[in-house]
């Protein structure tokens, strides 16, 4: 479909088609063949177990599964096919609201690198390959592109900020294949077999998808920051830049000044030589609480979102300035009661970015760590490794150790907990200091 796009060649579009169309029809050449090492998968695995159309649960290889429904809603997109875009919605839906990891991983099991059920989500054996992560996010990406809807952008920035970038390490050396929520490195060493990984991350992979992958998306994000149509720009990921447009005919250039993913401020300056009439559409997240917007430095009082997009309406003059504030404050989230893996948890997040406690910093043990959701949670910057990162400090307690003398079990009730302070860090910058345990969820 990219080709066709750059092409104009219709036949291109076409075989883009045949291909989704044949999927899961009848002589079913993605069928488990007898005697192959594929003769134990269903067709599930790749997504052939029914015509695409028919398809509304998430199902299989992960990477695979939003490869393709990239390629759905890329043909839906294209031809109007309301029965493919219809189906790509029930997709999308089935993956963010019942299969996604808090950061936005899927693939939940090792076994076929596939989606598992409805809401089973473990921690600690979670593959979340980062291919996947970056999958998803082409797929939020095309359908954010046929029906406009913050939800898409947030999706999106849950994947980049946290699964993706923590499937490389901060010097850009080493990566992670699965992207665990909780690491117990004492446990790893007794495991064994392909889809295994130590809890470092490593230089390369006999399979080596996500090191390229990684490095294609930090190369192109530029295509999915902003989306441009005939007399909109939609601003879907922020960062600092510098984009280049064709608006209403005129020639646009937008330079965005902003600290995010790790403050709220963003300012936006528009230059162009004629006086383009167009939307200026900014996604307010769905965390963002609170926001405010300005225009040439006076509120845009009554600014309303709708669908998580805020659209400014103008006449634009050279050097116009949108300034755009989104509150951060730190939250903690809990997850639907039936992700039995993170009951009596919660997760830390501040804006789109994803915590997490570290052992080099809160000591082993860290499941016996309850946070003390009572008390404010205060934000310090960093120093060293986290020059410039915004940690998170948070009231919690945890057991003392020091009267269970060799006891393995005794009656509950007779620990006495102690105060202390919990540090989160940002979970994409865990496994940086060494070896360690980690964990996203935390008692709460
Ligand atoms: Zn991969």
């Amino acid at each position: 479909v990219k080709l066709y796009r750059a092409t104009g060649e219709k036949k291109l579009l076409e075989l883009a088609k045949y291909f989704v169309d044949e999927r899961g029809t009848e002589p079913n050449c993605l069928a488990p063949v007898p005697g192959s090492h594929t003769a134990s998968w269903q067709a599930n695995y790749f997504q052939a177990h029914k015509p695409a159309r028919e398809q509304d649960e998430a199902m299989g290889h992960a990477v695979r599964a939003c490869y393709f429904y990239t390629g759905m809603a890329d043909v839906a997109g294209e031809t109007g096919d309301q029965a493919l875009y219809e189906a790509c919605v029930k997709l999308w839906d089935s993956i963010v609201r019942q299969k996604m990891y808090v950061t936005g991983g899927v693939g939940s099991c090792k076994y076929g690198e596939a989606f598992t059920d409805a809401y089973d989500l473990p921690n600690d054996e979670a593959y979340s390959e980062t291919c996947a992560a970056i999958a998803l996010m082409l797929f939020s990406d095309r359908m954010n592109r046929i029906e406009p809807d913050g939800k898409f952008g947030d999706v999106m920035e849950r994947a980049l900020y946290n699964t993706i970038m923590s499937g490389v390490s901060l010097d850009g050396k080493a990566f992670f294949y699965a992207n665990r929520l909780e690491c117990n490195p004492a446990r790893l060493k007794f495991e064994q077999g392909f889809h295994c990984f130590p809890a470092q991350r490593q230089t390369g992979f006999g399979c080596s998808c996500c090191p390229p992958n990684v490095a294609r998306v930090f190369a192109s994000l530029g295509q999915y920051a902003y989306h441009v149509s005939e007399s909109a720009l939609y601003a879907v990921l922020y960062g600092d830049s510098v984009y280049d447009a064709t608006l209403s005919g005129a020639q646009v250039r937008v330079e965005q000044r902003t600290k995010y993913p790790l403050d709220g401020k963003i300012e936006f300056k528009i230059s162009t030589k004629e006086k383009p009439s167009f939307d200026l559409v900014l996604r307010i997240p769905s965390w963002a609480s609170k926001w405010s917007v300005e225009l040439n430095g006076k509120a845009l009082k009554g600014a309303k979102a709708a669908k998580g997009l805020l659209k400014i309406s103008r006449v634009w003059n050279d050097g116009d300035k949108v300034a755009l504030k989104l509150d951060m404050p730190v939250v903690a989230v809990e997850a639907h009661p039936a992700v039995r893996h993170d009951a009596g948890k919660a997760a830390l997040m501040r804006g789109p970015i994803v915590y997490c406690l570290e052992e080099a910093d809160n000591g082993k043990d860290l499941n016996d760590i309850s946070l003390d959701l009572s008390k404010p949670f205060k934000t310090k910057i960093g120093k060293g490794l986290f020059e410039g990162i915004p940690l998170i400090e948070a009231s919690a307690f945890r057991r003392e150790l020091k009267d269970w003398k060799g006891t393995l079990y005794r009656p509950a009730g007779a620990s006495k907990l102690k105060k202390v302070k919990a540090v989160a860090i940002p979970h994409f910058m865990w496994a940086n200091r060494g070896e360690g345990e980690m964990a996203v969820w935390i008692r709460a």
